[in-house]
C-alpha cells in the first residue's frame, strides 16, 4: 500500500469517541450505563429554530451559498455579539464554518505555517493539540494545574508570549474544566497581551451564554478594545442552543482573517448548507428561553455535582462557573485498586469505574492532565444522581 501522508500519522482518533464507543458498546451488551462521556447538550432548540428550517427547505433552490456565509446569518451573529458587548463587526469581520471545530482548524491554516509557536493551557480542548499536530505547529503547552485552579496566570502568559509564538489560543468558559475567568483575571491577562503585537489571539468561548453564579462572560476585548486588530472570537451553536449536529460555528475578527477563513472555506466546503444557516439566524435572533433556562439546569447540576464530590475524601474540585463539565482531580485513587484491579492512572480508573460501575467518564490524559477525570453532567436529569451515587461507591470501595 502506498504511504499516507506524515500529518495523519501525528493526529490521533478522540478519546473522548473512544470511551463513548465503549459505552455503546456496553449498553447494546444490556448493561444499565450512564454517559457522563461526551460533551453533548441533552435538550433540542426551540420550535421557531426548525420552523425556520422547514421554510428554508420550502424555499431551498439547492444551489451553492455564500463561502463566508449567508449576509442574514452574519448579521444575526454581529446582533448576537452586540448583546455580549462585543460591538463594531461588519460582515467583513465574521466568516461561519461547519462547528467551530472547522473554524479552529481553518484558523490554524490561515495563522500558522509548520514550526510557529502554537500555546494554549493545558488542560485543553483535545482537538488543539490535534490540530496542531496536523498543521505541525510548535506546541506550547501552558500548564494550569487543580492547585491553581487550572487558570492561567499573567506571568506564566508573560513568559509565554515572549517566546513569540504565532498564535495563542484561549477557552473560556473551559472545557474540560469548566472554569470561567473573572473580569480582574481577564484585564490582567489582557494587560499582558497589550505588550506582544506579534501573536494572534483565538477565544474559543463557545460557552459564553453558560456562565453560572452572575459572574458574567468577559473577552479581551471587553477589557482592551485596541486589541481587536489581533483577537478573533470563536462562537458556535452546538451547545448553547442544543444543535450539535447542525454544524454550525462562528467567527469574528480582523477583516484579513476572516477573509482568509472565507478562502479556504472556498476550497473546503465551499458554503454551510443555507438550510442550517436559517436555522442559526431563528436561534440566534429568536426567543432565548431554551439556552436561558439551560443555563440555570446546569448551574443546579453543577451544585448537585459538586455536593457529591466534595464527600469523596482525597477527591479535589475546583468549582466549575460555566459550561457543563466538571473536572475533579482523582489522584488519590491512583496506586489502589477496585475488585482486585489495579488503578495505575486516570486510564485504568476510567475503564475500571465503567466496567465495574457502568459509569462512562472521560481520563484527564485526554484533556493533558493525567490526574483529572471528566465528568460531562448533560445527561438526563434523573440519571444524574444515581450516577454520582456509583462514582462514590466506587471511590469508597477501592483498596
Ligand atoms: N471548542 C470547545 C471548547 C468545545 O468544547 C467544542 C465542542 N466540544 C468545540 C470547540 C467544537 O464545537 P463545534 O460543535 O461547534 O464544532
Amino acid at each position: 500500500m502506498p504511504q499516507l501522508a506524515r500529518r495523519i500519522g501525528r493526529a490521533k482518533p478522540s478519546a473522548i469517541m473512544q470511551v463513548a464507543e465503549k459505552a455503546k458498546r456496553l449498553k447494546a451488551e444490556g448493561r444499565d450505563i450512564i454517559s457522563f462521556s461526551i460533551g453533548v447538550p441533552n435538550f433540542l432548540p426551540g420550535e421557531h429554530v426548525y420552523a425556520a428550517a422547514r421554510e428554508a427547505l420550502d424555499k431551498d433552490s439547492g444551489q451553492y451559498g455564500s463561502n463566508r456565509g449567508a449576509d442574514a446569518l452574519l448579521d444575526a451573529f454581529i446582533a448576537h455579539m452586540a448583546e455580549i458587548g462585543l460591538t463594531g463587526y461588519t460582515r467583513a469581520n465574521c466568516a461561519t464554518g461547519v462547528g467551530a471545530k472547522h473554524l479552529i482548524y481553518n484558523l490554524a491554516e490561515a495563522l500558522l505555517d509548520e514550526g510557529d509557536g502554537f500555546a494554549f493551557p493545558t488542560p485543553y480542548w483535545t482537538s488543539y493539540l490535534d490540530v496542531g499536530e496536523i498543521v505541525n505547529a510548535d506546541i506550547q503547552l501552558l500548564p494550569c494545574p487543580p492547585e491553581r485552579d487550572y487558570k492561567l496566570t499573567p506571568a506564566q502568559l508573560d513568559a509565554a508570549l515572549a517566546k513569540k509564538p504565532r498564535v495563542f489560543l484561549f477557552n473560556n468558559p473551559s472545557n474540560p474544566t469548566g472554569m470561567v475567568y473573572t473580569r480582574d483575571e481577564i484585564a490582567a491577562l489582557a494587560d499582558v497581551i497589550v505588550k506582544y503585537p506579534e501573536t494572534w489571539i483565538i477565544t474559543d468561548d463557545i460557552y459564553n451564554r453558560m456562565v453560572f453564579d452572575g459572574v458574567g462572560y468577559h473577552n479581551f476585548l471587553h477589557a482592551r478594545p485596541e486589541l481587536r486588530d489581533r483577537v478573533i472570537f470563536l462562537d458556535s451553536l452546538s451547545k448553547t442552543y442544543g444543535m450539535p449536529g447542525w454544524r454550525l460555528g462562528l467567527m469574528a475578527g480582523p477583516e484579513e482573517v476572516a477573509q482568509a477563513v472565507t478562502t479556504l472555506n472556498s476550497n473546503h466546503i465551499t458554503n454551510v448548507p443555507e438550510i442550517v444557516g436559517a436555522a442559526g439566524v431563528a436561534a440566534l435572533s429568536g426567543p432565548q428561553d431554551v439556552p436561558q433556562q439551560k443555563c440555570a439546569e446546569f448551574q443546579a447540576k453543577r451544585d448537585q455535582v459538586m455536593a457529591v464530590l466534595a464527600e469523596i475524601p482525597g477527591v479535589v474540585c475546583p468549582r466549575p462557573q460555566g459550561a457543563f463539565y466538571v473536572f475533579p482531580d482523582v489522584s488519590v485513587a491512583f496506586g489502589k485498586s477496585h475488585g482486585g484491579k489495579p488503578i495505575a492512572n486516570d486510564i485504568d480508573l476510567c475503564s475500571a469505574l465503567l466496567e465495574a460501575k457502568g459509569v462512562a467518564c472521560v481520563p484527564g490524559s485526554a484533556f493533558g492532565e493525567p490526574r483529572a477525570l471528566r465528568i460531562s453532567y448533560t445527561c438526563p436529569t434523573p440519571q444524574l444522581a444515581p450516577g454520582l451515587q456509583r462514582i462514590r461507591e466506587f471511590f469508597a470501595e477501592l483498596a
